[in-house]
């Protein structure tokens, strides 16, 4: 199985470049901000408590995105692979993901984390807000929040899969294709 974390800061492109990736090596894209927003649509009581956390830009529990991570993985057993993307996004979240693929005879293969300045981070995101109309978008003091809890949170967990010698970091700016040619060298050489 193949198995990838596309790994980086909001705005950093993870969405995009999953699109190409899972059409390319034909995975499943597990996005937990994808799914959160799905239970939100759905008006389901996870989407409500979700939708306060999101709105403000801060994590949801792990306990919340470890389980629909879980669920999903269970829904999917003859994948050929997974894109996880925004997932994990603290220890906890890594350890337990490492926990349920073990738990299924699979393992990650490897990170791929693009980096990209602030300054570039903010003006996509408030761009997208343009269109998305996603509340933590549109906002400068949420979106800095996010980037926040990104430094604090989520960009250790390099070192973890570092300590794996599982961890890529591929510059993500740059033309969309540029960039995906980049992701598809580091994979193909796995
Ligand atoms: P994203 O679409 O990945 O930018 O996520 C949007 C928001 O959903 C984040 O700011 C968090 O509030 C929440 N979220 C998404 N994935 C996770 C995760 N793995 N752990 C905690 N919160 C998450």
């Amino acid at each position: 199985m193949l198995n990838l974390v596309l790994f980086g800061p909001p705005g950093a492109g993870k969405g995009t470049q999953s699109n190409l990736l899972i059409d390319k090596y034909n995975l499943v894209h597990l996005s937990t901000g994808d799914i959160l927003r799905g239970e939100i649509a759905a008006g389901t009581a996870l989407g409500l408590e979700a939708k306060t956390l999101m709105d403000k830009g801060d994590l949801v529990p792990d306990k919340i995105v470890i389980g629909m991570i879980s669920s999903k993985l269970d829904n999917n057993p003859t994948a050929n692979g997974f894109i996880f993307d925004g997932f994990p996004r603290t220890a906890a979240q890594a350890t337990a993901l490492d926990t349920l693929l073990s738990g299924k005879g699979t393992a990650i293969s490897a990170m791929l984390s693009l980096k990209v300045e602030d300054a570039e981070l903010i003006k996509r995101l408030l761009e997208r807000g343009k269109e998305s109309g996603r509340a933590d978008d549109k906002n400068e003091s949420i979106i800095a929040n996010r980037i926040n809890e990104y430094n604090n949170k989520t960009a250790p967990l390099k070192e973890f899969y570092a300590a794996q010698n599982k961890l890529s970091e591929i510059e993500g700016v740059g033309s969309i294709t540029d960039i995906a040619q980049k992701l598809n060298t580091v994979i193909d050489s796995l």
